[in-house]
């Protein structure tokens, strides 16, 4: 069965694009067949990719835009990585002006993902946004990922994103869970970052990931040469916590535990 994770934080820069891709990468080296979406206007999961934005003319806003199209008419094929990509392009940027008036306009990703079925995993990369781009992930998606950044405020806006999952629960996709959150960028010298942790487990029992990404200069570097850790410090920090992310995924998802929440 296909699984279709949403990476959402409304929060900027905690994680979620560097997430997407790199266990995006050690799931497809797990002989995952992976689809990796980029619903971001900024387009970064493109960019990490190595995949030059301004020659792309098909992808998410294309999908969204328009129902019609094919789902394997707008992705990219990777084979070097062994993950496909639905790349954004600057236009969707203007796709939730667009859509505005679509009385189908939350459901447009849900429904071009009914043709992912040859996919083992769909990894979404939301924007750091509530609005209706990140909308459409939260209807397509079975289970969401919580990246959360290991500082100061941490929590902060995470109640927001619990009552929009609960909404999204109640009016669109009843079955939505919460898949886990994941710690990132935590820096062992920084006491301050196991307080947050700590203090996390003891909001979301059962809800965090074992696994801990931990601030790796290595992770930061990768996407300038359009490569995800696996390829660019297979031996990092980073590189071992993405794969051990992997891990824990994969052995949650187990055929008679379909979704570990
Ligand atoms: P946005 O909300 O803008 O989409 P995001 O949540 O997707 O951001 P990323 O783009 O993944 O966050 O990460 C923000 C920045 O932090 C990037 O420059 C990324 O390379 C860097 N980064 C992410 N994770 C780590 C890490 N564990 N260690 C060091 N740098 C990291
Ligand atoms: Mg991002």
């Amino acid at each position: 069965m296909t699984r279709i994770y949403a990476f959402v934080n409304q929060k900027g820069g905690v994680g979620k694009t560097t997430t997407a891709i790199n266990l995006g990468s050690y799931l497809a080296t797990n002989n995952q067949q992976v689809l990796l979406v980029d619903l971001d206007a900024q387009g970064n999961a493109t960019a990490c990719l190595g995949v030059e934005r301004k020659n792309i003319n098909a992808g998410t806003y294309n999908l969204l835009i328009n129902p019609s199209t094919r789902l394997h008419a707008n992705t990219m094929r990777s084979e070097k990585l062994g993950i496909s990509l639905i790349p954004s392009s600057p236009a969707l940027a203007g796709a939730e002006v667009e859509l505005v008036n679509e009385p189908d306009r939350a459901n447009r990703l849900k429904q071009a993902l009914s043709q992912a079925s040859r996919y083992d995993y769909v990894l979404i990369d939301c924007p750091p946004s509530l609005g209706l781009l990140t909308l459409n992930g939260l209807v397509a998606a079975q289970a969401v990922v919580v990246p959360v950044q290991c500082e100061y405020l941490a929590l902060e806006g995470l109640g927001q994103l619990l009552e929009t999952i609960n909404r999204i629960q109640v009016a669109f996709n009843f079955d939505l869970q919460i898949r886990g959150v994941l710690m990132t960028m935590y820096d062992s010298r920084l006491k301050l970052s196991q307080q947050v942790v700590d203090e996390v487990r003891l909001h979301f029992p059962d809800k965090v990931f074992q696994v801990v990404i931990p601030r790796n200069v290595r992770l930061a570097e990768a996407p300038s040469h359009g490569q995800p850790i696996s390829k660019y410090a297979p031996d990092s920090a980073g590189a071992n916590a993405y794969a051990a992310l992997a891990t824990e995924i994969l052995s949650g998802d187990t055929p008679h535990n379909i979704i570990l929440s």
